[in-house]
């Protein structure tokens, strides 16, 4: 026996139910939408969680909260057709602004028992020298919210969903955004649909602004490619949700 026989990495080729929490609309997009796309082709089911309103990153400085709103969910809705998600949810936190982990924690909690996906993708909240808030609160809440859904004294926003879970397996967190991947996707053959996703987040990026994200996309899935035996990847750390604890 060794740890490994006894915490094996998920094999997060086998994902059939997906739930990817993101502090921002494109997060989950322009992290892993090369691996995202496959793994809907492959059959699996993905549901999309955004915890803040993202309104921060709007470029247009004429437009309302409600109109800016509506423009990032056209985009999100247009990507998300490319990628294949099935449904979009909104906590609607303060983008950069103060809100409490614990509230974000027991939303995300309803939302793993409501949805009881069987991987749950995030934000590495533990990526060295991350600056942004939205995203360690996150990763973090999420890893939380996966190491405690079968812990139903542990209450979610919820009590009616609660009271109603079954149970459920949780076979791994993939975290995108990490510095310690022990996955690289191959995601050659969905490179084309990722960026045209990417590509849809009109109201958060200038043409330039836009050029130079796909730029450094392109750069950096080529980098992390070399040495494989295929052009373009993704890293991801994939872990057991009982991996989340301990160091284990
Ligand atoms: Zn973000």
């Amino acid at each position: 026996m060794t740890i490994e026989t006894l915490l094996p990495t998920p094999d997060i080729f086998s994902a059939k139910r997906l739930l990817c929490v993101q502090p921002h609309y494109d997060d989950n997009d322009i992290a892993a939408g090369g691996i995202l796309t496959q793994l809907r082709q492959n059959g699996a089911e993905i549901f999309y969680l955004t915890v803040t309103n993202d309104l921060m990153g709007v470029i247009d400085d004429t437009l309302s909260p409600e109109a800016a709103a509506e423009r990032l969910k056209r985009d999100q809705f247009a990507a998300g057709k490319i990628v294949g998600v099935s449904q979009q949810g909104w906590l609607g936190y303060p983008d950069a602004g103060e809100y409490d982990y614990f509230a974000v924690r027991r939303d995300l909690l309803k939302y793993i028992r409501m949805i009881q996906p069987d991987f749950v993708f995030t934000a590495d909240p533990w990526l060295t020298y991350e600056g942004h808030r939205d995203h360690i609160q996150t990763g973090l809440a999420t890893a939380e919210a996966v190491m405690f859904a079968g812990m139903t004294r542990i209450a979610s926003s919820d009590p009616t969903v609660d009271s109603a879970y079954p149970g459920h397996e949780i076979q791994g967190v993939a975290f995108y955004y990490t510095r310690e991947p022990n996955i690289i996707a191959d995601i050659s053959s969905t490179w084309d649909d990722k960026l045209t996703a990417v590509q849809c987040y009109q109201t958060q990026f200038t043409s330039e602004g836009m050029d130079d994200l796909v730029m450094g996309l392109d750069l950096k899935s080529r980098q992390v490619a070399m040495g494989t035996d295929f052009e373009r990847g993704e890293p991801l750390k994939t872990l057991h949700p009982s991996a989340l604890h301990c160091g284990f």
